[in-house]
């Protein structure tokens, strides 16, 4: 009976993949790029060569785990709302399962960045934990009482595509998810970078860029634009905090590395919240990029991975 699980995080560039003993360390890990380009099928024969590759390093058969983004309906069981648009109307979790001959667990990114630092991260020793992701995208992932709360629609925690109050969501170009002025358009890294672009800055600068020089002070417009994002972080985060509050906050992605966000970013989300005395901790992740494998590889306990393969 194996008592090794496997975390996959399938991302629309790279599908990262580790080996989780019981204790939780890390044991294997591989990275290659996803085909995205290549369709379907080749995504799917990616993951079953990554994981027959890690279980001939691990020696024995293990669970598997995988963080998608978009999410799985209950309804169908094919997979939506992805930004990995190949993936979208299909069944990725009963074609692994035919291909690997086994159960597979599959969750949202956002959620397996909530489950890990929820389990042992940034999170730990908190009951409502709140996994917020900043990066290309924004994600959301709630964990109650150490568990994923996803919801009949499976949506739970996805505030990256509620519309932020305050904006005149005209001024921007739509989302890939066809509305207008979501969260997502503004919080993102990208949507940072693309806020300074219309706002006239340099072009080319990414997220990273406008935050260098806005903090050195050398450029207005990256000024002007960062100002904006933090106050738009309040306002997009407040909302939640309205709604759920959370016992804390974790950010994750590339945007979780501001150091910003931790002062000025909490200032403004106190600002906009229902409470004149936010208490609310909104904290960086412990474990930065890992997290996604982490999150998948612990879909499984460590008691339910016993029995849960065939070997
Ligand atoms: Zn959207």
């Amino acid at each position: 009976m194996s008592k090794l699980r496997i975390g996959i995080d399938l991302g629309g560039t790279k599908i990262e993949a580790v080996v989780m003993d019981a204790t939780g360390a890390l044991r294997e890990k591989r990275r290659i790029a996803t085909p995205s380009a290549a369709g379907y099928d080749a995504i799917v024969g990616a993951l079953v060569g990554i994981v027959e590759a890690l279980e001939t390093a691990a020696g024995e058969p293990c669970t598997v785990g995988i963080g998608a983004p978009g999410t799985v309906s209950r309804l169908t069981g094919l997979m939506k709302n992805s930004n990995t648009t190949a993936l979208n109307g299909r069944p990725l979790a009963q074609d692994l399962e035919a291909r690997l001959a086994r159960p597979i667990r599959i969750a949202n990114d956002a959620n397996c960045f909530a489950l890990s630092e929820a389990k042992d991260g940034a999170g730990v020793g908190h009951r409502v934990v709140f996994g917020v992701i900043l990066g290309t995208g924004v994600g959301g992932g709630l964990v109650v009482d150490g568990r994923i709360h996803d919801g009949p629609n499976g949506i739970a925690g996805e505030w990256g595509h509620t519309g932020l109050r305050g904006e005149a969501s005209e001024s921007v170009p739509p989302c890939y998810c066809g509305r207008r002025g979501c969260v997502e358009t503004f919080v993102s890294g990208t949507g940072l970078a693309a806020d300074y672009a219309r706002a006239g800055g340099v072009a080319g600068y990414d997220a990273h860029a406008v935050v260098a020089h806005a903090t050195a002070g050398d450029d207005p417009v990256a000024v002007a634009a960062f100002d904006r994002y933090v106050a738009r972080f309040g306002r997009a985060l407040a909302t939640v905090l309205d709604v759920l509050d959370p016992d804390v906050v974790v950010l994750g992605g590339g945007m979780s590395n501001v150091d910003r966000l931790y002062s000025g970013g909490v200032r403004a989300v106190a600002n906009e919240v229902f409470s004149d005395d936010m208490r609310t901790p909104i904290v960086r992740n412990r474990y930065g990029d890992a997290s996604g494998v982490r999150g998948a590889a612990m879909l499984w306990d460590a008691a339910d991975a016993r029995g849960a393969v065939t070997p």
